[in-house]
């Protein structure tokens, strides 16, 4: 069988969001491993987008483009949608993973730290699942993974605001589980533990791996793993699944 037949997700295409580095990225280039054609979207200069196309289509042989948008706006995140759409030809998996943390202690957490976490981590994915739905919708078949957090599940002092949006993505993913199962279109959320990208990197990291049962801080390539899964899952809806090493059962 030649590798071609193999890859299963040949001729459908993802659009990640926060796919320029750190998780995002892992689960970019496991889907190409795949054949999916990949659109990212993310904030920043674009650099990091850039070098993670580039790598994924001389890797893979795979269609990949990079698209700046603060998934935020709602406006803007439209124009982006169509844009991809337009650029690929379709849309089959949309990938939220584009988060941001602002941690403080609940008595001294300012407004704009609240409302900004929410605003990028719970309104982003609402807002790029509103724009997407219709083409899915057209298609008749759409996958949304949605990147959550084990501190969604279990809490952590320090974050209620990152807590807070990480727990509403999981009832967002139930929700438009049950209003668009029937129309071919799932939804799903992963929850990764202590993962080592940038936004764990001034944590101790020894530390929490001696709380973790099987030992370690997790890849971005583990939760990309968990990704690849969902996105080829075709009776797999409305499911949280935990990639955290047993951390948080
Ligand atoms: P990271 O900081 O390395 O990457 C974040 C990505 O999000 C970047 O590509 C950035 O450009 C993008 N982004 C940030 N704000 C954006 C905005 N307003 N609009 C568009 N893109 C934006 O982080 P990471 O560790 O790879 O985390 C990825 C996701 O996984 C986040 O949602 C995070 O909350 C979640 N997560 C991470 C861990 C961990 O331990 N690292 C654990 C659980 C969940």
């Amino acid at each position: 069988m030649s590798e071609q037949v193999q890859k299963k997700l040949a001729g459908k295409t993802a659009l990640i969001t926060g796919g320029s580095r750190g998780i995002g990225r892992a689960i970019a280039a496991a889907l190409a491993a795949q054949g999916a054609d990949i659109a990212v979207v993310c904030s920043g200069n674009g650099e990091a987008a850039k070098e993670t196309c580039d790598e994924l289509s001389s890797r893979y042989g795979v269609q990949a483009g990079y698209y700046l948008c603060d998934v935020s706006d709602f406006a803007k995140a439209k124009e982006t949608v169509e844009q991809v759409r337009k650029d690929f030809g379709c849309i089959q998996i949309l990938v939220n993973c584009a988060g941001i943390t602002r941690d403080g202690l609940i008595l001294r957490m300012k407004e704009e730290d609240f409302d900004r976490v929410i605003d990028v981590n719970l309104k982003g994915a609402f807002v790029m699942i509103r724009h997407c739905s219709g083409i899915f919708l057209r298609q008749r078949e759409g996958c949304i993974i949605n990147i959550s957090s084990v501190v969604g599940l279990a809490g952590n002092a320090g974050q209620t605001n990152y807590a807070a949006s990480k727990a509403g993505l999981i009832g967002l993913t139930k929700s438009v589980a049950r209003e668009l199962g029937g129309k071919g279109i799932r939804c799903n959320a992963i929850a990764p533990g202590f993962i080592g990208t940038d936004m764990t990197k001034d944590l101790d990291r020894s530390g929490l791996a001696k709380q973790i049962p099987l030992g370690r801080i997790g890849s971005p390539e583990d939760v990309a793993q968990a990704a690849v899964y969902l996105a080829e899952a075709d009776y797999v809806t409305g499911t949280v699944l935990r990639v955290d090493g047993g951390l948080a059962m």
